[in-house]
């Protein structure tokens, strides 16, 4: 297994049963799912909440692992607005809606979204699958679908932009309308429920590296793949012991995004390595704000119109004792399409003060409540579902070839803990039958 993500790690999971080693090229398993922690404080400090999806097979494997999934469910409200220097709470929601600043005819419009959305929960079935229910969605950017085909306001893209920055990796004009309807379908779902431990998603990376043994090899970047008779050799780098190694494998399951994968592949083991180049990526940063932090805010996720700096940020814990240590996880998406070399460039002082000035210009005070900054750095951090890229992907890319097995949550083309796990399972079962077979 190459790369300890969540899907690599749940690939490994399901065939722990089998002599199965995970080499990660980072310090910890985790991938995006990381942990901070201040005071003893633990926060998310990248992925952060998952959907409770109600579905019996989602909560026997939460139940698997042994997650405290009941203590995990976010109350109400879930997510909140800051639009215009006021608070909206839950809203994703319909009650949520009707407060929202918008003209009667927009709110009615929504509305109506939200329950077309409804429907198309019940029949649309596309993680893992090879169909796209609807992909004449996928034609179109999620602006043009809400402006031209619903006739909504540009408001209404306006106060959804923070939103497809932060889970989608760009705003509303440039992600297909697909997957920014797939996402919000969620967020407005009746039948599931956000969740989310309280140092985030790495607490399912580690319930999940716990079961594994030997444990996840970290510090280990797979630099080249060769295909033989009978498996795989595979060319290590251990930049711990700063040596160069060798390994052979029956079956390997890279689990790394196809940014990385194109380089590794060799041409010669079957996948046209030109189709990965158009996989695309954002960039993040995310912000801990570590102290006395008092802002308020209604919602487990507080996402911020019209800041272009910030989309949306996190409270740990939500509701403080007087005087206690708080974190404030403040997430950055970077801007699409300029590439990752601005992130690269930018020195961490000049970026904390930029995001620090930012909260600031909203919630007066905060700089000086500040003692501490973390921050963390995610090139090619999570897919962009741009318009087409779904279509392209569905039932054109193999899962495998030879002995070579692809996971990783860019091959759903959607940036979710929930894409990562489905791939994970589906490579583990390919896995499974290359090995037995
Ligand atoms: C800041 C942020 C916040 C997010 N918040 C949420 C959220 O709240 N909810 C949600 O559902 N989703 C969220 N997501 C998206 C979601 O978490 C990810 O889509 C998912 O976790 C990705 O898992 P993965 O295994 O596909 O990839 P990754 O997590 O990227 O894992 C790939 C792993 O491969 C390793 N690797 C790469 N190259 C090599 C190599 N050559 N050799 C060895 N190892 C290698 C990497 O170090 C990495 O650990 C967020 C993403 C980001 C960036």
């Amino acid at each position: 297994m190459v790369g300890a993500g969540l899907s690599g790690l749940t690939s490994a999971y399901h065939l722990r049963e089998r002599r199965v080693l995970v080499l990660e090229a980072g310090e910890v398993p985790g991938g995006v799912c990381r942990q901070g922690s201040y005071q003893g404080l633990a926060y998310p400090a990248g992925s952060a909440y998952f959907y409770y999806l109600g579905d019996p097979s989602w909560e026997a494997w939460y139940k698997g692992l042994e997650l405290p999934l009941a203590d995990s469910l976010v109350s109400k409200p879930v997510s909140a607005l800051f639009y215009g220097g006021r608070w909206y709470p839950d809203c994703f929601s319909k009650p949520g809606l009707q407060i929202l600043p918008l003209p009667r005819r927009a709110i009615n419009g929504l509305v109506n979204l939200v329950e077309r959305l409804a429907v198309w929960e019940e029949v649309w079935d596309p993680l893992g699958s090879d169909n796209l229910p609807n992909p004449e969605l996928d034609q179109i950017t999620l602006a043009h679908f809400l402006e031209k085909e619903q006739g909504l306001p540009p408001q209404v893209t306006n106060i959804l932009t923070p939103y497809c920055r932060s889970c989608l990796g760009a705003g509303p004009e440039a992600i297909s309308a697909w997957a920014g309807l797939f996402f919000l379908m969620s967020e407005f779902s009746e039948k599931s429920r956000t969740a989310a431990f309280p140092g985030g998603n790495a607490m399912i990376a580690r319930a999940l590296a716990q079961s594994l043994s030997p444990p996840v090899r970290c510090g280990q970047t797979l630099v080249r793949l060769e295909p033989t008779r009978h498996g795989v050799d595979l060319l290590v780098w251990d930049s711990l012991g700063s040596r160069g190694y060798r390994l052979q494998a029956g079956v390997v399951i890279l689990a790394l995004g196809k940014f990385a994968a194109q380089h590794i592949l060799p041409p010669h083991a079957g996948w046209n390595l030109e189709i990965f180049k158009g996989f695309r990526y954002s960039s993040y940063v995310v912000a801990a704000l570590c102290g006395r932090i008092s802002v308020e805010s209604p919602g487990y996720e507080n996402w911020v119109v019209g800041e272009e700096h910030l989309s949306d940020f996190i409270m740990s814990p939500r509701t403080p004792r007087s005087g206690e240590a708080r974190v404030m996880t403040v997430f950055a998406p970077q801007p699409y399409a300029q590439n990752r070399e601005a992130l690269l460039r930018v020195q961490p002082g000049d970026k904390a003060k930029e995001l620090l000035t930012a909260v600031e210009s909203h919630f007066p005070g905060t700089a000086r409540e500040v003692e501490e900054i973390h921050l963390y750095r995610f090139g090619h951090a999570q897919i962009v579902p741009y318009p087409g890229f779904l279509t392209t992907l569905k039932g054109n890319i193999a899962q495998a070839q030879g002995r070579i097995i692809l996971a990783n949550s860019d091959l759903e083309g959607l940036p979710c803990i929930e894409a990562a796990i489905v791939q994970g399972q589906k490579a583990a079962r390919r896995a499974r039958t290359l090995l037995t077979g």
